[in-house]
């Protein structure tokens, strides 16, 4: 499989999303997620042009990024437990999933310099999804506040595992108005400009809805474990 044609298709589609919603795709970050394969097919990403690199593991985050020494923005995507943080901490472009002020905390300790993150929010109310109900999200980055080194950049979801496209597009239209929302409160420490949402399946979707990150693995790179 070839990385770089797979690129080719992406990139082609979302400029059909773009022109769909009257964007530019210069507003489209994609995010290769590396989760399923090798360091190679990773290098072979960024090779073909990808410069953001996501992995939602510890272990995979750490191994890519000791391996891979190219000039990239490092992801982490996956629930972070707060006692792995010190491991990880230096050096996360940006930190997607921050769900939980036990975490904020060790982040806040654990760094030396301000650390971007987004807030995990389960738009879809799945009881098996990770992250902040909607209701919760704007308390939660009040609570923030103290924690001198989080700046709240954005907003990150995952939709439901579903064929129903009305429902993954009511998910990103909530995001994206939650977003809004905060970034009306001007809070300092939360700018809130990003929206981490779209993956293989539905990125054309988010893309229509507002996203700003794409996170793209499997029609991107593969996924050398089937
Ligand atoms: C695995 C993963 C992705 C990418 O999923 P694909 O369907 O392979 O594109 C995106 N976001 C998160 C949080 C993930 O864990």
């Amino acid at each position: 499989m070839e990385v770089e044609a797979n690129l080719k298709v992406l990139q082609s589609k979302i400029n059909e999303a773009c022109a769909k919603a009257n964007r530019s795709p210069n507003e489209i970050k994609v995010i290769a997620v590396t989760k399923y394969v090798s360091v190679a097919r990773a290098v072979e990403a960024i090779e073909a042009g990808i410069e953001d690199i996501g992995e939602n593991r510890l272990e995979g985050f750490l191994n890519k990024r000791e391996a891979i020494n190219k000039n990239v923005n490092w992801h982490f995507i996956g629930t972070l437990q707060s006692r792995k943080v010190k491991e990880i901490i230096e050096n996360i472009d940006l930190i997607h999933s921050l769900d939980r002020l036990s975490l904020a905390k060790e982040i806040n300790k654990r760094t030396e310099e301000i650390q971007p993150c987004l807030i995990q929010v389960n738009t879809s109310e799945e009881s098996s999804k990770h992250g902040l109900s909607i209701n919760e999200v704007i308390g939660f980055i009040k609570d923030l506040e103290p924690y001198e080194k989080i700046r709240v950049d954005g907003l990150m979801t995952m939709a439901p595992f579903t064929d129903d496209r009305d429902v993954i597009r009511e998910c990103f239209q909530k995001l994206h108005s939650l977003r809004d929302e905060i970034k009306q409160l001007n809070l300092p420490h939360a700018p809130c400009h990003f929206l981490s949402m779209g993956m293989s399946n539905d990125y054309d979707i988010a893309i229509e809805e507002g996203a700003t990150h794409i996170r793209v693995g499997t029609s991107l790179v593969g996924n050398e474990n089937d």
